[in-house]
């Protein structure tokens, strides 16, 4: 199999429109393939396409190997720029040894990796039987890999081609769930001479909380928390506190209306406390921005105990790496994400998010989450959960790539792990068993307008995509 041909399907595919969940043109697009090429293939009810070609004569003892690509894209342009990403071609140019999308998405997230599974299937060299499986939407919730038939394949041995590091090997990623929680309150009068203050906290990084938990940065939500917890007492009462946004971003801002009868004592002990912050947080959140003004409220406040346990255990929720990974160095393998809190007249909603490439530490990551806050009197459900992949470094398929890799280009890949998901999670979870690897070419601003393809990178990949598929045994 050649670079330049991988190439050359590649760019056919950057015609065929393949939006997340209107993934049709290209679903049909694999089927004729397929069809003029004289191979099997299936396609489910939910839209996963596979390509199969029986093994060479000689090489039927070989065990069958999935080559696994998804569908879709994610279609994003420059604002105003004149495209329809259901219709038209992306326009790309080759640039300084690079393929790029100046305007929209380019794709090859994950075009590259059905390019690359059609080269294979079109090269002459012998092999064991080939499964190619080309899954929907994964962009947008890896719909395809959840729908995925048990028995949709045969093959023990899966080779994921959506990676973006060329020299990166990955062998497993985390599982999720998030854990919601709601505390039913109610509305009083103020005590007589209190005043009300609004205190925020804002301008902090924040970032993914998968990739970037580990990076030590501040959770406003956390950390206004903390700051409520020291003023609780007769002259405190909390009316609202709202911070934080997505399930999986680590919480930029938060801010509290409270209520005192001596506001100018909570606010020279704000201005402390963003003192100790600032000096806490000097290098991650060096723009953390901390104010305290009077304020006005529609809501009662609510009512001292109530009020209590909500900043209490906001207080004591953890947040932040729980474990790291006993097998691969600088792995997280547990965390958890205190993402959001959002008050209404008569209820006060947490939002928390768990992930481990561990089904049990996840779990129990979750269950500790719970039991910080039902003590407080919350109603906590968990929800949305996925699988993870646990790394196994004995991986016979990456005992292959590893002595390919090092075989054509006399050094040694990287082999890690994410702390986030892939559809190689759901996998595992319908093959038990199921023995994994995941590669694929460097590429650079995936998800965004000006993604690009190194094309050097490209022949590295194809390369050794080649080298583990000829000679696997
Ligand atoms: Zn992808």
């Amino acid at each position: 199999m050649q670079s330049e041909r991988v190439l050359e399907i590649f760019k056919e595919i950057t015609c065929i429109p393949r939006e997340s969940g209107h993934e049709g043109p290209i679903t049909d697009w694999l089927c004729d393939w397929a069809s003029d090429h004289s191979l099997q293939f299936k396609r489910d009810a939910t839209g996963n396409v596979l390509i199969i070609r029986e093994a060479a004569p000689g090489k039927e003892n070989v065990p069958t190997i999935v080559l696994q690509a998804h569908q879709d894209m994610v279609c994003e342009k420059v604002a105003g720029f004149p495209f329809d990403f259901r219709r038209d071609p992306i326009p790309y140019v080759i640039k300084d040894g690079w393929m790029i999308a100046e305007n929209t998405t380019l794709g090859a997230d994950d075009g590259i990796g059905i390019a690359a599974c059609l080269g294979l299937l079109e090269d002459t060299a012998p092999t064991g039987k080939i499964e190619c499986l080309f899954t929907i939407s994964e962009e947008t919730g890896m719909d395809g890999a959840e729908a995925l038939e048990p028995g949709f394949f045969d093959g023990k041995t899966l080779i994921n081609l959506d990676s973006e590091d060329e020299g990166q090997l990955f062998i497993g990623c985390a599982g999720g769930l998030n854990t919601n929680i709601k505390f039913k309150v109610r509305r009083t009068e103020l005590p007589e001479g209190f005043k009300l203050l609004k205190c925020t906290i804002a301008g902090g990084i924040g970032g993914h909380s998968g990739d970037d938990i580990n990076k030590g940065r501040a959770n406003a939500v956390q950390l206004l928390s903390r700051f409520l917890y020291g003023q609780l007492g007769d002259g405190f009462r909390l009316i609202s506190i709202d911070g934080g946004g997505k399930p999986n971003a680590i919480a930029r801002e938060c801010q509290a209306i409270v209520a005192v009868p001596k506001p100018d004592t909570l606010r020279n002990a704000f201005t402390d406390f963003a003192t100790d912050i600032l000096e806490e947080f000097h290098a991650t959140d060096p723009g953390l921005t901390f104010e305290c003004t009077p304020a006005t409220s529609e809501l009662g406040a609510l009512g001292k105990n109530a009020g209590e346990k909500i900043i209490t255990s906001l207080f004591t929720a953890p947040h932040g790496v729980k474990a790291m990974s006993q097998d691969i160095p600088g792995l997280v393998q547990t965390s958890t994400n205190l993402a959001s809190v959002r008050t209404g007249k008569s209820v006060v909603e947490i939002v928390t998010s768990q992930r481990s490439s561990s089904k049990s530490e996840r779990r129990a990551m979750a269950a500790k989450v719970r039991a910080n806050f039902e003590v407080a009197g919350a109603v906590v459900k968990h929800m949305y959960e996925y699988p993870g992949w646990n790394p196994n470094v004995n991986s016979h398929v990456l005992k292959r790539t590893v002595e390919a890799y090092r075989k054509l280009f006399s050094t040694e890949p990287e082999v890690k792990a994410i702390h986030a998901g892939l559809e190689c999670g759901l996998f595992l979870q319908k093959f038990p068993g199921l023995d994994m690897i995941s590669f694929g070419p460097t590429l650079r601003g995936v998800h965004a307008p000006g993604e690009k393809l190194e094309l050097a990178s490209m022949d590295k990949f194809v390369a050794l995509l080649d080298e583990v598929v000829r000679n696997f045994e």
